[in-house]
């Protein structure tokens, strides 16, 4: 397994393999929802292709950004077992250079791989792949979740015991849900209310945002039609916020 701490390394790399290259970008901190699309991609292109780079513009505050897990030699064991072809693991000069203002760097990829769990940055990226005229398939890959029903997140590591219980309620509260449209309630804001009412029975949690949205163009919907609809939901539980979604009725 090739480790390219820069980008010239990594291009050097992939000059020297051919055959399809399926991507998963990442943040580090692995665990099985990850792997569930490293998986995928080994399933179906030749050289399989991990980013590991812990996003500072994806983080609300510098104490969140500092407190992220982080186990490189761990995440690299565990892409090693899984017969990934490289790792990429830029530094944070190298993807933000000071005086940058445009960078789109695609290197021939034929697959990219990104989890439902994270619904918007998947829509957004469809989206500039779209806008670009990037010639690369996103794929989009089934939540994993832990046999209770909590979504796989670096995060839940953070969790006490007693937040790790109620954590939760984000899977209640989004069953809720698909089940009172399942079973005919059609408002989009019904559906949100029984959402948040269910979150705020917890003590420990509070929820940061509720929304039932297009599955497409995540605009807020106020009647679920034909087309389905997304509930998401992130929530603080404790100090650390989590964020779940779940697709209700049928999206065409
Ligand atoms: P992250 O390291 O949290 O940025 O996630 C990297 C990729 O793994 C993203 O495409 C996520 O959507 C995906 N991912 C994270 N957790 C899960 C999960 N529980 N199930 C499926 N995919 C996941």
């Amino acid at each position: 397994m090739n480790v390219a701490e820069s980008l010239e390394a990594f291009v050097t790399w992939r000059e020297t393999v051919g055959g399809r290259l399926g991507l998963v970008p990442t943040m580090g901190a692995l665990h099985d929802g990850h792997l569930s699309l490293v998986r995928r991609a080994r399933r179906e292109t030749d050289r399989v292709v991990t980013t590991i780079f812990v996003n500072p513009t994806q983080f609300g505050s510098s104490d969140d950004l500092k407190a992220y897990p982080r186990d490189l030699d761990r995440d690299l064991t565990l892409l090693r077992e899984e017969r990934v072809d490289c790792v990429f693991t830029p530094g944070e000069a190298m993807m933000y250079p000071g005086d940058f203002s445009t960078w789109v760097v695609v290197e021939r990829l034929d697959r990219a791989y990104f989890g439902e769990k994270d619904y918007q940055q998947l829509r957004v990226v469809e989206r500039l792949v779209r806008d670009l005229n990037v010639r690369t398939e996103i794929v989009p890959c089934p939540t994993v979740r832990e046999s209770d029903g909590l979504a796989m997140s670096s995060r839940n590591v953070h969790l006490a015991p007693e937040d790790r219980r109620a954590a939760l309620v984000l899977f209640r509260a989004l069953s809720a849900a698909r089940d009172a449209c399942h079973a005919g309630e059609p408002s989009g804001e019904a559906l949100g209310r029984l959402v948040a009412e269910t979150i705020g029975r917890e003590p420990r949690a509070r929820a940061d945002y509720v929304a039932v949205a297009d599955p497409r163009t995540l605009e807020p919907v106020t009647r679920v039609g034909r087309g389905g609809a997304v509930c998401l939901l992130a929530v603080w539980v404790g100090s650390v916020r989590l964020i779940d979604n779940v697709l209700l009725g049928s999206p065409g």
